[in-house]
């Protein structure tokens, strides 16, 4: 198959992934992995808890988020990856009519299940989510030079392909904002622990955590709540979502993302959040992948 003849390219045309994360070479069952193989459980059934704290924990959220929209006004937005945090964040948002944009990086690598969370969006909340795509000259050059799946083969393969098809296109996505919004959360990982509300992206611009000091159970308890709309692979024991071949359920016991390039040893990181990870620098490159200018010079974070 040619790389134009490719699904994961193809799909940049039509906004969604045709591959699962079963197709991928490497990849475990996504279902079979998790506890209860098999069973479609509610992660709200399973995670939704009243904690001590929880409403002083919401009410800083709320005063994070208007304090954005009063500080940084039209330069602020929400880059989303339509995960559960950032289904609460973007609720909190339409609740409390913030003026805040919404945008997202559509990697031409996403479960369908993430992609119909746009349109959800939109007609829950009446907003709408700006999509960003990856160059397609540059993942045509990509999955040409160094095939369809080599995210498995190395870490700065990995890298490389995260660069092209997230960076890239974050980095426009960002382009004339003075503040993005994240769904970032202290207790999602070891190299996360000390994730402030709001702290320099190093490019910058102010990155916002306003979910920092939130626990799991806070965020499925709010999404009970309000019935807050979110990814249905959520239910399938995969509590951070990102690329299809790039993610899988996880096991009781396991890290929150061991199910993201659980091939891996490395921070579980992609670049996007490049204070709390080991990604390269804008001036590093991967030594062995094979990627275009923007993989390894154009990369904002
Ligand atoms: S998460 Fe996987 S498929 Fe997505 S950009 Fe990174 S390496 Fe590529």
């Amino acid at each position: 198959m040619s790389a134009e003849e490719s699904p994961l390219v193809s799909s940049l045309d039509r906004g969604a992934a045709t591959v699962s994360s079963l197709d991928a070479p490497g990849a475990v069952s996504a279902i079979g992995a998790g506890p209860g193989a098999g069973a479609k459980g509610s992660a709200i059934g399973l995670y939704a808890r009243a904690t001590p704290g929880f409403d002083e924990r919401l009410a800083r959220t709320v005063e994070v988020l208007r304090q954005v929209a009063a500080d940084f006004g039209p330069g602020a937005l929400q880059s989303t990856s339509l995960g559960v945090e950032d289904m609460v964040i973007t609720d909190l948002i339409a609740r409390h009519h913030l003026p805040i944009a919404l945008a997202t990086l559509d990697t031409g690598m996403l479960h369908d299940e993430t992609l119909a969370l746009i349109p959800r969006i939109r007609n829950r909340y009446g907003l709408e989510v700006e999509v960003f795509t990856p160059v397609r000259e540059q993942v045509l050059h990509f999955v040409r030079a160094n095939g369809e799946f080599p995210m498995t083969r190395s870490v700065e393969l990995r890298k490389a392909c995260c660069g092209v098809r997230k960076l890239e296109p974050l980095s426009r996505m960002l382009t004339g904002r003075s503040a993005w919004i994240t769904g970032l959360r202290r207790e999602q990982s070891a190299n996360r622990a000390d994730v402030p509300f709001r702290e320099d992206d190093g490019q910058g611009r102010t990155k916002i955590n306003p979910l920092a000091e939130w626990r799991w159970a806070d965020v499925w308890h709010y999404v009970q709540l309000h019935d807050v709309p979110y990814n249905p692979l959520h239910d399938q024991f995969m509590p951070s979502i990102g690329c299809a071949p790039c993610t899988r359920a996880i096991a009781v016991g396991e890290d929150f993302r061991a199910g993201r390039w659980w091939w891996e040893d490395s921070a579980k990181e992609c670049g996007l959040h490049a204070s709390h990870s080991d990604a390269p620098s804008a001036t590093e490159s991967p030594t062995s992948a094979t990627t275009t200018s923007h993989a390894t010079s154009g990369a904002p974070v």
